[in-house]
This record gives structure tokens, C-alpha cells and sequence, in this order.
């Protein structure tokens, strides 16, 4: 029994043996010869530990070929890549939350190839602000004296507490103590960035007189959270940013508020109610207003603060910021989008336009779609349905956004499940819905040329099956 063993480790394919193989050179050229290397020696490692064990393994060279090959091709491929959005979510945080307006892309590629003016005043020779770039568009739009930005929202909310409230009392309503997206918690950045939290109120009710009875020569700050996707129904209340903004005035301390989406300009006219504007904050007397630039402003991802020239004049100071700042890409780009804003051009920002699509034109879009995976595949049967979409990013969570989809079943090949699975692995995936086992593609999201892709997708979707 253990010579064989032995025997069968004895003629395991040299390490040699396996880079000669004619096949390795194009992994080779892509990976380079350490990476193949590296693959090759795990799976001998795997493959003697499985004998060792009894395991069942395949010990022949061509076994060991398919193992590698396997692995090899996971890694050609990009692992960022493009991918077609059909599911209806216009800010999906996991794929990737705002496309940027080709513009915009333009304006990276010019500035991320070439030196340019990041830090420098061009009129002076000298060196000059990073922020100085935006920060009089932020003003413009908000109404704010002043403004910086720095890598994510969450990064900003963390500088601001930390710059202005260390060592001090925050006081927040119980209602506002959320998790967003999975990972950003008030409570968590509020520790790390040394401020204290002082809870009032209620998780349903927060009354100004909660506010009023926790203030101590301690606090710093009252702080108002946007509860992003979170909505308590019923017997609920809380306090107007005014009455906020005249406590935290005659309590002497600064009125913080995090916006999250970060909405500019009023979207009322195409449906989208209940979000206030970054410039609403503002105008309620908000000290300083964080938000995101890749949700409802639909740019790059950066955090900014926009608000009181004197606050935000030490956040220009604070150590901190030098670890959160932006890069020269994302500046570039979220130049270009707020001059889109500028200029009026807001609804060719594919976020806005995607939002203010109207219903009759989706269910336009969703009928070419359907002529055309009926005239490329005859024999199924695509059904244009009504669908609900989502804004996405933690805004207008309880708007209802009307659209129009593409139904479609196949089921020789199998179940809503397995087709949304299969197209993930299209040569460019496809991230589908579902519903009632009808796979859904949501017209909303798709881009431009999409269609010619789902068309593929599904093309090679029937190929790759029509032999099983
Ligand atoms: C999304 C969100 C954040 C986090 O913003 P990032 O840009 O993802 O860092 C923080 N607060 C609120 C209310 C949000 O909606």
C-alpha cells in the first residue's frame, strides 16, 4: 500500500516537464512565468496531499494540465471589468454606483497621461490647492461659503468628527443610528474618530426637547443622519433641520448633517419627492453637509463637506485630510460632471437620465428589446413587462420607480436561477433580475449597445447549451 503511494508520487510530472508544455506560453506571456510556476506547485502540493490521504486525484499530466488550465484562464481575464446592468438599480453600489458621462471619462484620460495642474497655480508658478479645482462649483450649487472633498462620504463624516468633535460629545437621534451598506455604522466612525455619542430620543420618536435636555459644556455637535434604506413606518417623528439649526445655534454648537445621496438639484418634476437638495440643508441653517459624489450626483466616488467657510477652514488643516485626499483622476472627472450642472446639461449624467426616464419611453426601449431577441431567436418567447426599479445608494427609498423589463424563459436549459448564472459568465457578463421564474432584463440600466450585448450573451448562452 505505501509503495504505491510512493510509486504514484514517484511519477507525478516534474515541474519541467510542465513548463515545456506548448500551452504554457501564452500563460506565460499574459502572467508571466513565476505566476504558471506558482499554479503548477499548488496543485502538485494539492495533488500529493490527496494520495497521501487516499484521496481521489487525477495524478496524470493531463489531468494536472485541465487543473491548471482552469486556474489559469480565472486569471487572463480582467477582474474589474465592464459588465451590462439589467437589473434596474440605477446607483448599485456593487456594481460600481455612478457611470460617468463619456465627457467626464475624457477628461481622466487627459489629465491621468500628462502632468498637469493638481497643485499648482499656473498665474503665480507656485504651488497651489488641490480642492481649489471644484470648490467653487460645490459653493455655486449649494450655497455654501466653502467646501472640500476628500476620497468617500464616510471619509468625510470621519474628518469632520474628528477635526471638530474630539474628545467632545455628538449628540444624534436613536432614530438616525444606522448600518448603510453593510459596513458604515455612525457608532463604529463616531468611536474611531475619538468623538463621543450622545443618543436621544427614541428608535421611532426624537423630540427637540430630547436634543434640548442632552446638551453638557462637552458637546460639539448636533448631528442629523440621512437612515439611508432604512424607514421605520407609523407612530414616528423627528425634528425639522430648523428647529435643529436654531437649537444648535443658541446652544453654540455646529449643525452637522450627513446627506448621503447628496441630491443638487430638485428632482420633484420627474417623481422623485422627499429628498431634500444639498442646498435645502443649507438654506434650513446646516453648519456643514457631507454627502457622496458617485450616488444621486451621479459622479466619481468622493465625500464632500460643504458649509461654513470657518469650519471647513479646519478641515483644510487637519492632519487627516492628507490621508483621505482625492487623486487627480477623480478630480478630473468630478470637475467635468459639476460643470455639466453648470451648464444645464444635468440629464446627459447617466444616473439622472436613467432616473428620469419617462415610463413611456421605457416601455419603448423594453419593446425594441423584445423584437429583438425575437427576431435573432425565433423560437423563444420574450414578454415586455412592468417592473419596479430602484434608485439605489440609500436615496428615495420608498419611491416607487416604474419600469419596464424583458421576460424570458427558456427552459430546456433550466430555471430563472440558472440563467441569471450562466449569463454572469458571458464574455461580457450580464447581471440580470428575476421574477416568478422569468428571467428579467430591466431596460432602465441598460447603456448604450446594450442590447447587441444581451443578444450575445444569449447567443452563447443557447451555443454552449445546445450540446449538453
Ligand atoms: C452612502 C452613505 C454613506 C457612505 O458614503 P460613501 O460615499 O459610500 O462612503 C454615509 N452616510 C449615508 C447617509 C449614506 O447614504
Amino acid at each position: 500500500m505505501e509503495s504505491n503511494k510512493n510509486k504514484i508520487l514517484k511519477n507525478l510530472p516534474a515541474m519541467d516537464e510542465l513548463l515545456s508544455e506548448p500551452w504554457v506560453l501564452f500563460y506565460e506571456e499574459q502572467l508571466g512565468r513565476e505566476m504558471v510556476k506558482n499554479v503548477f506547485s499548488s496543485i502538485l502540493a494539492e495533488t500529493r496531499k490527496a494520495v497521501l490521504h487516499d484521496e481521489a486525484v487525477e495524478t496524470s499530466i493531463d489531468g494536472i494540465n485541465q487543473r491548471a488550465i482552469a486556474v489559469l484562464k480565472g486569471r487572463v481575464a480582467l477582474s474589474l471589468q465592464p459588465i451590462v446592468n439589467a437589473t434596474g438599480v440605477v446607483v448599485h453600489t456593487n456594481l460600481g454606483r455612478s457611470c460617468l458621462p463619456i465627457e467626464a471619462v475624457e477628461a481622466v484620460c487627459q489629465v491621468a497621461a500628462r502632468y498637469n495642474t493638481l497643485e499648482f497655480d499656473l498665474k503665480e508658478g507656485k504651488r497651489g490647492q488641490r480642492n481649489a479645482h471644484v470648490e467653487w462649483l460645490l459653493c455655486q450649487f449649494t450655497g455654501a461659503e466653502a467646501a472640500v472633498v476628500v476620497n468617500n462620504n464616510a471619509g468625510a463624516v470621519l474628518l469632520c468628527l474628528a477635526a471638530l468633535a474630539r474628545e467632545k460629545e455628538v449628540i444624534v437621534s436613536r432614530g438616525e443610528l444606522v448600518e448603510i451598506g453593510g459596513s458604515f455604522r455612525i457608532p463604529d466612525i463616531m468611536a474611531f474618530s475619538g468623538a463621543r455619542l450622545v443618543e436621544v430620543g427614541a428608535t421611532n420618536r426624537t423630540h427637540l426637547k430630547d436634543y434640548g435636555q442632552a446638551f453638557t459644556d462637552e458637546t460639539s455637535m448636533v448631528l442629523k443622519v440621512h437612515p439611508s434604506n432604512f424607514r421605520i413606518e407609523g407612530f414616528t417623528s423627528s425634528v425639522p433641520r430648523e428647529e435643529l439649526s436654531h437649537l444648535a445655534q443658541e446652544k453654540n454648537v455646529i449643525f452637522m448633517e450627513d446627506l448621503g445621496s447628496g441630491v443638487l438639484i430638485d428632482l420633484s418634476p420627474w417623481g422623485l419627492c422627499g429628498e431634500p437638495t444639498v442646498k435645502d440643508c443649507i438654506m434650513a441653517g446646516v453648519d456643514l453637509v457631507t454627502f457622496s459624489g458617485d450616488k444621486m450626483l451621479g459622479g466619481p466616488q468622493i465625500g464632500a463637506v460643504v458649509g461654513k467657510k470657518s469650519l471647513i477652514d479646519r478641515l483644510r488643516t487637519y492632519p487627516l485630510l492628507r490621508a483621505l485626499r482625492v487623486d487627480k483622476m477623480t478630480l478630473a472627472a468630478f470637475e467635468k460632471v459639476l460643470r455639466m450642472y453648470l451648464q444645464g446639461r444635468w440629464n446627459e449624467i447617466p444616473t439622472l437620465s436613467m432616473l428620469t426616464l419617462k415610463v413611456e419611453d421605457l416601455r419603448k426601449k423594453a419593446q425594441a428589446l423584445r423584437r429583438k431577441i425575437k427576431k435573432t431567436f425565433p423560437h423563444l418567447e420574450p414578454a415586455v413587462v412592468e417592473v419596479n426599479d430602484a434608485v439605489g445608494g440609500g436615496a428615495f427609498p420608498v419611491t416607487r420607480l416604474k419600469g419596464y423589463g424583458v421576460a424570458l424563459k427558456i427552459q430546456h436549459i433550466g430555471s430563472a436561477g440558472t440563467l441569471q448564472t450562466l449569463l454572469r459568465q458571458a464574455e461580457m457578463p450580464i447581471v440580470a433580475g428575476a421574477s416568478e421564474d422569468s428571467l428579467i432584463f430591466h431596460v432602465r440600466t441598460l447603456m448604450d449597445k446594450d442590447d447587441e450585448r444581451i443578444l450575445q450573451g444569449l447567443a452563447w448562452l443557447l451555443e454552449v447549451k445546445k450540446g449538453e
